[in-house]
């Protein structure tokens, strides 16, 4: 207990998870610290400036179905600056023939019950033959009946599950990789059917509005790390950047009710700083390293959840090139592009900022920025014809080589509960067992579920203001 008699958390890792722990902590009278190896707080959500502009390291889009993450937007203030669509609508572009005007058909939602909801938008959908739109139904009927406690999930990958009901390989690619690729981060073929039907049930074919999309209208660290910080300071929290945790110290005899042993602090820059609990809210394999013995089965085998990357190009046009806020692609190598002008700070009467956004870049994540440029703005030109005429002002490639990780068959068994086999030890990061793929709602309810194990381990409960106690229900239920 520190001197005020508060219970003393260590939060380890500055990204949604451990900021969403730490608040959770803070808001649940504990005293925290939280500790970030890097200069800088948010984890895989950050910004940058260039030439006056502020860019993405990728970019975020979250849907209505996130919750958790909504509340925490709300809680740290910045729900406005991150809004959502009144209604799902996204055009989706096909290069047109001989460089012609592309073809556009659209995914949006009809104010009709899930899942008749999207009956009318697919069943005109033009990147598909009529005999694929109506085997469409087939799958989401039997993605809808799948129950996502069952195990047996996890052995298959959606793209199996695809074929077995009827869907052929142009339908996987020109609709349901749409949706799979950027939220599983892998291609239907490779993606774990349990982490593709948690997607579709919970944002598709449950709740007619789930699947509104949003986005932040500021670079992310405005979003998330600048706020969250300010809420942090203000609940009496202490912030440490670059201060690398190297260890996780353990008391030398077992001294639990249980007769686990009971972390007593971490080793960070040499120094112990004692605490009554931690949690440990890093990367999967920075957490395999850090794992003390006995606080998960086998700390090693969480180099299995594998990574996966994710490109994104930034482009600066000198006029508008894009008529629409987010369109996605098929037959195209772009997937969905946004108009980032806004976030990014540039003048619309001087030019348009958009960012191509590649899930699952396994090929692209090795190339070189000029080739992904050229591939890109060449693509950007058959998707939408103002682009010829454009001039490229700035282009700027950012590639984050393990985005999420790889969320295919075999994993859920391998990401681990808030609670771990140490005493006082809780595990969060959007790799953890959330049930959702690596996102970040994952994250934030990662570190909610956290928090609220930790404050529940310390007895603190009573002091837990009531929205915190709302959210841990939701989140470990
Ligand atoms: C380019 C890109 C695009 C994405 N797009 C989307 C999207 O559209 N929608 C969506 O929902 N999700 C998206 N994601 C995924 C989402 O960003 C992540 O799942 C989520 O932010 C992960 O949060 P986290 O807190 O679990 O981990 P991280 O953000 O990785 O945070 C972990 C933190 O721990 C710190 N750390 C590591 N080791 C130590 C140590 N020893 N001591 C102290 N600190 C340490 C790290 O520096 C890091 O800040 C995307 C990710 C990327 C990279």
């Amino acid at each position: 207990m520190s001197g005020t008699g508060a219970p003393r958390v260590v939060v380890v890792g500055g990204g949604l998870a451990g900021l969403a722990a730490a608040i959770g902590c803070a808001d649940g009278g504990a005293e925290v610290t939280l500790l970030e190896g890097r200069p800088r707080l948010g984890g895989a959500t950050w910004s940058f400036e260039r030439n006056g502009l502020h860019f993405d390291n990728g970019q975020h889009v979250y849907m209505r179905c996130c919750t958790a993450y909504r509340r925490f937007l709300d809680r740290i203030g910045s729900a406005a600056d991150a809004p959502i669509q009144d209604r799902l609508a996204i055009p989706v572009l096909k290069p047109g023939a001989s460089g012609g005007e592309p073809v556009v058909s659209w995914i949006r939602r009809s104010g009709l019950p899930a899942p008749l909801h999207l009956a009318s938008s697919l069943l005109t959908y033009r990147h598909l033959a009529l005999a694929d739109r109506l085997r469409l139904g087939r799958a989401a009927l039997a993605l809808r009946r799948l129950r996502l406690t069952d195990t047996a999930l996890d052995a298959e990958t959606f793209g199996a599950f695809l074929e077995r009901h009827g869907q052929r390989p142009a339908a996987v690619e020109a609709l349901w990789d749409l949706i799979a690729l950027p939220t599983v981060n892998v291609r239907a073929d490779e993606a774990s059917l349990a982490l593709a039907a948690k997607v579709f049930k919970t944002g598709l074919l449950e709740e007619s509005g789930a699947a509104d999309l949003g986005w932040a209208r500021v670079p992310l660290s405005r979003l998330h790390a600048d706020p969250a910080a300010a809420v942090l300071r203000r609940a009496g929290a202490t912030v440490r950047r670059r201060a690398k945790v190297t260890e996780i110290r353990l008391a030398p005899a077992s001294t639990d009710s249980v007769g686990r042993r009971r972390a007593t602090g971490v080793v960070v820059d040499g120094e112990l700083l004692e605490a009554d609990a931690v949690v440990l809210a890093v990367p999967h394999e920075s957490a395999a390293e850090l794992l003390p013995e006995g606080a998960v089965i086998d700390p090693t085998a969480l180099q299995g959840l594998g990574r996966s990357p994710i490109v994104d190009v930034h482009v600066v046009y000198d006029r508008r090139v894009l008529e629409h806020e987010v369109a996605a692609a098929v037959g195209s190598p772009v997937q969905y592009v946004f108009d980032t002008t806004e976030s990014s700070g540039l003048d619309p009467a001087h030019g348009q900022c958009v960012a191509v956004s590649i899930s699952g870049a396994d090929d692209e994540h090795g190339q070189r920025p000029a080739v992904l440029i050229e591939k890109y703005t060449t693509a950007l030109a058959e998707l939408f014809p103002a682009a010829r005429a454009a001039t490229v002002v700035d282009a700027v490639v950012t590639r984050e080589h393990a985005a999420t990780f790889r969320g295919a068959p075999g994993t859920r068994r391998l990401r681990p509960r808030p609670e771990s086999g140490v005493g006082g030890l809780f595990l969060a990061g959007a790799w953890t067992d959330t049930g959702w793929p690596a996102t970040m709602e994952g994250a934030v309810r990662s570190g909610v579920a956290a928090a609220a194990g930790a404050l529940r381990a310390l007895g603190n409960e009573r002091g837990a203001p009531r929205t915190t106690e709302e959210l841990s229900e939701e989140v470990v239920a």
